[in-house]
């Protein structure tokens, strides 16, 4: 049996978690939550910004609030290109992408990681989150793609 089993938080839990850490819930901090709630995908600061922008948050306070939530337990940081690092609340089990790395697009593995975390439970650890990311290029004909080929 895996011990592996990351908690995944509900959007109700993730305003219970800001309010007891002392955070108060200032309407840009709840268009934040709400944006990544609603996300179908990881997000790296700058995609988030341009969807808050309209608050009035700027790009540093947009970054110091999802350290914040990192900190906090809801919100996984994912690699994404070029060590942009991308954003997606924590869902609860273990999470594989395979990530182009010409065009930055990403899409969720269904593969089971379960080896992976036996493998580290046969050293004596105890996983407490596990992420996979298998770099690749993709054949959709991503634009930089393209471009490396005209040119
Ligand atoms: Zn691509």
């Amino acid at each position: 049996m895996s011990a592996y089993r990351a908690p995944g938080v509900s959007q109700p839990e993730i305003y219970d978690r800001l309010r007891a850490a002392g955070y108060r819930l200032t309407t840009p901090r709840r268009v934040l939550v709400d944006l990544l709630c609603a996300a179908d995908g990881p997000l790296c600061a700058e995609q988030v910004h341009a969807q808050v922008g309209a608050t009035g948050m700027n790009l540093s306070t947009v970054y110091r609030n999802l350290n914040r939530f990192v900190d906090l337990g809801w919100l996984e940081r994912m690699p994404g290109l070029e060590g942009q690092r991308r954003y997606r609340v924590r869902t609860g089990g273990p999470v594989a992408q395979v990530l182009c790395l010409d065009c930055g697009r990403s899409r969720p593995l269904a593969t089971s990681l379960a080896p992976l975390q036996e493998a580290a439970a046969g050293l004596g650890f105890c996983p407490e989150s596990l992420q996979v990311t298998l770099s690749a290029h993709c054949d959709h004909g991503c634009d930089a793609l393209a471009q490396v080929k005209a040119g």
